[in-house]
């Protein structure tokens, strides 16, 4: 498998899930050596984060990238996106602090990839492939990856509410069911940590339809795309955080009531062993 970055520059805008500002993002072709790169253009020398420098770090409710002063969340819907385009190299130059959030999932990203073209490059994809055990838990949260010849993930959740069944949802992570099965599925928010969660300066540009807000009976003012769609959208997000990496990972994950927490400790682990060790 060769690497693959876009054919051609694509630009959009709209607004962040969690900040409500409105960015515009451009993202254009990079060079197979390149990897995966944030540039702020609206600071000052427009600095450049590379996501092959590791500088993954835990947000609340998001992941994100920081270096310095310079930082950008919300970027794991996108990132998921990216994975399943499998594009390696992209430059995202984008005018702000946040992603636009556009339906709270990934595939309007992956439409808007799509229509820029991919185009193969001379390089060899780059995997990670798990060689044995890994695991970061914290009381009943847990999340291990297991030596495997593909990619999977086995997820748990448990919100304890009536409209979000306990369940285990599992699926092999290829591009072609990631689509169909997983890319549509949007965030969501109890809605009793809603109230919360505004406060907190959150969430600020989650609406009804972008963001899905449950309460004992189901969602509010919106229909399920997928009758377990917060499981799906579980998967969405690790997904994407552990494509922070900028490489994707061979191996079989699972995941227990895990977040992005969790996903950000298994990714500095992750780094440390099998990044910077192998350079
Ligand atoms: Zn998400």
């Amino acid at each position: 498998m060769k690497k693959m970055t876009i054919s051609k520059e694509i630009s959009f805008s709209g607004t962040a899930l969690q900040t409500g500002v409105k960015t515009r993002v451009t993202c254009k072709p990079a060079k197979e050596k390149d990897g995966i790169i944030f540039k702020r253009r609206d600071l000052k020398n427009s600095p450049e984060l590379c996501l092959s420098d590791g500088l993954f770090s835990s947000g609340e409710r998001r992941s994100t990238i920081s270096l310095g002063a310079a930082s950008i969340q919300t970027i794991e819907h996108f990132l998921a996106a990216l994975w399943a385009m499998e594009i390696d190299n992209i430059m995202v130059e984008i005018d702000g602090a946040e992603l636009p959030g556009l339906d709270g999932s990934a595939i309007e990203f992956i439409k808007l990839l799509r229509s820029a073209g991919v185009q193969k490059q001379n390089g060899e994809r780059e995997f990670i492939k798990i060689t044995e055990k890994e695991e970061v838990k914290d009381g009943d949260v847990s999340l291990s990856i297991f030596p495997d010849e593909f990619a999977s993930v086995s997820y748990y959740i448990d919100y304890g509410i009536k409209s979000i069944e306990r369940e285990t949802f599992k699926i092999e992570l290829n591009s072609r069911l990631f689509e169909t099965e997983i890319a549509s599925a949007r965030t969501f928010c109890l809605k009793e940590e809603a109230t919360a969660l505004l406060k907190a300066g959150l969430g600020q540009g989650a609406n009804f339809e972008n963001t899905l807000v449950i309460d004992e009976t189901g969602p509010v003012k919106t229909k399920l795309r997928f009758k377990n769609e917060p499981v799906r959208h579980k998967i969405l997000d690790l997904v994407g955080d552990f494509y922070m990496l900028g490489k994707p990972i061979i191996g079989r994950i699972v995941a227990r009531k895990s977040g992005h927490k969790t996903n950000s400790a298994m990714l500095k682990k992750i780094y440390q062993k099998y990044i910077c060790n192998n350079n």
